[in-house]
């Protein structure tokens, strides 16, 4: 077993949404992994900042608000910006995203538009762009998307959700089709029931906390700390061979 094949040092990776949640902890793995990191969002990084300094590593943060910028131009400038600032670019992580809870029946436009401008146009023209580095680079490189359960399944009273995180995994898997020839691996993360500020509601509401703990295997919510490893495995050479594939961090919920 090549255990050095999960060695990140010498790559630079850019992560939207890093200031907490499921992207601290990815980004804070890839940098113990040995990866410098570029953080792109629009809250104060500095605890991120210090964690990753802490590792010995680099991080930089370009503030920016991605339902705002999100452009294909926009989108574009802010991977120029970064590529610009850490000199190369290797892996990057769609991760920031919202999610708006209202009844269907009622459901507002502007609570379609802002959940599709971030989780989903986004990480398309985001990936695009970042692709024409790794191929001016000639490096190859790994493009991580966070999808969801509702990846797989309807949801409730979260349909612009739903919608995105749908996509996420159809074009996790276009992506991969297009990008594989320049050796650019594309895969997704699908986290379970994750203890972020995403969820805060949800474990909030003691009935609805009961039934999604009793539904899952490991009967307990999930953790930032519990996405490092599938993360630094699909950011490394560890999974060259491995592209458009969904992978589940989700204590066995889909399992079920
Ligand atoms: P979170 O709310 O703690 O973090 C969301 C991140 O996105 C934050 O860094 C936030 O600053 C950033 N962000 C939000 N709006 C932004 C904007 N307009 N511009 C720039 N950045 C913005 O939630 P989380 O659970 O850490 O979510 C991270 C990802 O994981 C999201 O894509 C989310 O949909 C996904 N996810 C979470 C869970 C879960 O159970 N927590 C489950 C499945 C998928």
């Amino acid at each position: 077993m090549h255990i050095n094949m999960f060695d990140l040092t010498g790559k630079v990776a850019i992560i939207t949404g890093c200031d907490t949640g499921l992207g601290q902890g990815m980004a804070v793995g890839l940098a113990e992994a040995g990866a410098d990191v570029l953080g792109i969002g629009y809250a104060d990084a500095s605890e991120t900042q210090m964690m990753i300094e802490s590792t010995g590593r680099r991080f930089e943060y370009i503030n920016a608000n991605l339902i705002a910028n999100a452009s294909k131009y926009a989108l574009t400038e802010l991977i120029d910006q970064a590529a610009a600032i850490m000199g190369r670019v290797d892996i990057l992580i769609n991760n920031a995203g919202i999610i708006r809870r209202e009844d269907l029946l009622d459901f507002s436009e502007e609570n379609w538009d802002d959940v599709i401008a971030i989780n989903q146009k986004a990480v398309v023209f985001l990936s695009q762009a970042v692709s024409k580095y790794f191929i001016k680079q000639k490096s190859g490189g790994k493009i991580i998307n966070i999808a969801s359960m509702l990846s797989f399944q309807g949801g409730v009273r979260v349909i612009s959700y739903t919608a995105s995180k749908s996509a996420v995994m159809g074009i996790t898997r276009a992506l991969a089709t297009e990008l594989s020839q320049y050796n650019i691996q594309v895969n997704a993360i699908a986290p379970g029931y994750m203890a972020t500020y995403n969820t805060q509601a949800l474990r909030q509401d003691v009935e609805r906390n009961k039934a999604i703990l009793d539904r899952i295997p490991a009967a307990r919510w999930g953790l930032p700390i519990d996405m490092v490893g599938p993360t630094v495995f699909l950011a490394s050479a560890a999974s060259n061979y491995v592209t458009g594939y969904t992978l589940a961090v989700d204590g066995g919920w889909l399992a079920r």
